[in-house]
């Protein structure tokens, strides 16, 4: 027996990024509620949540000082505008924002995603140019990784490289260049890792040097392309990106919607290679994980070449009704208040040595191919074969399964293709961490016994 609300989603409800036709039929949890870092179905049933309700959560749900702030604001405005109005909570965030992200980025224009925090840093960098540049050709051109995720908007998309998520729009796509993932997971046979990796980089150096004039800006997930399957850059490759853009006149947009608010083990990526970027998007974990509200961050060189009369038409055409709304901005600051009052990075960091050591009985498992981790964003990529890294067969649904089995098990991850995703929130207790791990290496022996069998 269904309960009203199975019925209502079954009839009315198209979910993101699924099969439909496959996610009826696994009648996935219906959540009513949650507590700390656990989340609470129709029947009352407990799930730990492992992907911290899709990378954003970052102290647990229903957080005393968090909900207080939001109920604080309820009591003043929920929402008043930013085109043509200030407001309260936005400025007191902005303030604190342009404290705590890296040095030159002073300036802050909301919005309510990730994606759209992208696709406001894409159109500055191009308007940037627009009005600063001396002499054509106009600088037109974005520079994106392979493999990279920024969001599901068309402008978004264009700056993405994953096959699967974006082939499908290629038609109404604009042109960029995209450089190689510096990962050496999948390279063709005969190469070693570290020569592998260092052709990456020399490629990326010699698109930039050869177009240089026509890129309008480098967009990169700082660190880790989370998306792409947890691609772990290797140490130093941003600050080369940072040197050579800085080199070359090209903006350097840093997305740290899911790298940002302690992932890596750092408040934000770019801190791990001092690297200040012209351009800096935030989302998902900005207000805790509890509102939709996100931030691009501008340096004043940028900003200043929008000013101008009004009539000289310099003016950045842009804004989303619910620009800056009051309530995800008093989240926000009680959430980045509570990040120092609970030393949650500290935490951070413990959790990533718990899970390292938690996840070391995978290492050599047959069908584990690599297990990629910075901080506590973890990947654990499931291959058919472990010496040439051969996938299994997408039908499989390998990574699926081993999300089934952990669900069975009252813990919720989400995979993406054949790789296990494990995202725990930041401040998450280790014990909970802990027992994260073990189901998701229970999941995958169930799993990988069961193809055995077959
Ligand atoms: C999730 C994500 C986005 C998109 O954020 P939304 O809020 O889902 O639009 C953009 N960039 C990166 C790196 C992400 O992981």
């Amino acid at each position: 027996m269904s309960s009203r609300l199975r019925q209502w989603d079954d009839n009315f409800v198209w979910h993101p990024f699924a099969p439909m036709q496959a996610f009826r039929e696994e009648q996935p949890p219906l959540i009513i509620a949650a507590d700390g870092f656990h989340l609470v179905d129709e029947q009352g049933r407990r799930y730990l949540d492992g992907i911290s309700s899709l990378w954003c959560n970052v102290h647990g749900h229903r957080v005393p000082e968090i909900d207080a702030a939001i109920r604080e604001q309820l009591d003043h405005v929920a929402h008043t505008t930013l085109l043509g109005l200030a407001s309260g909570p936005s400025a007191e965030l902005a303030a604190e924002l342009v404290r705590i992200t890296p040095p030159g980025l002073n300036k802050v224009f909301y919005s309510d995603s990730g994606a759209t925090a992208v696709e406001i840093a894409v159109k500055m960098a191009y308007q940037y140019h627009a009005q600063t540049a001396e002499k054509e050709p106009r600088r037109n051109l974005f520079v994106c990784m392979g493999n990279a995720y920024h969001g599901d908007t068309i402008g978004s998309v264009s700056v993405g490289g994953m096959e699967l998520f974006h082939g499908v729009y290629c038609d109404l796509l604009f042109e960029t260049i995209q450089v190689p993932s510096p990962v050496a997971f999948r390279r063709p046979v005969d190469i070693f890792a570290e020569d592998h990796i260092q052709s990456c980089i020399d490629t990326m150096e010699t698109l930039l040097r050869e177009h240089h004039d026509r890129i309008a800006a480098f967009i990169i997930e700082p660190l880790v392309q989370g998306a792409a399957g947890i691609l772990v850059h290797p140490p130093g490759y941003l600050r080369r990106v940072r040197e050579l853009t800085h080199e070359l006149g090209i903006l350097l947009i840093a997305d740290e919607v899911a790298v940002g608010f302690g992932r890596t083990g750092t408040m934000f990526a770019c801190e791990q290679e001092e690297v200040s970027p012209d351009l800096m998007c935030l989302a998902k974990g900005l207000t805790g994980g509890y509102l939709p509200l996100a931030a691009t961050l501008a340096t004043d060189e940028i900003f200043n070449a929008f000013l101008g009369r009004p009539e000289e038409g310099r003016t950045f055409y842009h804004g989303h009704t619910f620009t800056g709304n009051p309530l995800g901005c008093a989240a926000a600051l009680a959430s980045l208040k509570l990040f120092e009052e609970n030393a949650v990075l500290v935490n951070t960091v413990e959790l990533a040595n718990t899970i390292a050591t938690e996840l070391k009985p995978l290492a050599h498992h047959t069908h584990v191919g690599e297990i990629r981790q910075k901080g506590i964003m973890i990947g654990i990529e499931l291959v058919r074969d472990r010496r040439t890294n051969e996938p299994f067969d997408s039908k499989l649904r390998m990574g699926h399964q081993v999300a089934l089995a952990a669900r069975k098990r009252d813990v919720i991850i989400r995979p993406l293709g054949d790789v296990v995703v494990l995202m725990p929130a930041p401040a998450m207790p280790s014990s909970d961490v802990e027992h994260l791990c073990r189901v998701v290496i229970e999941s995958i022996d169930e799993v990988i016994t069961n193809f055995s069998a077959t």
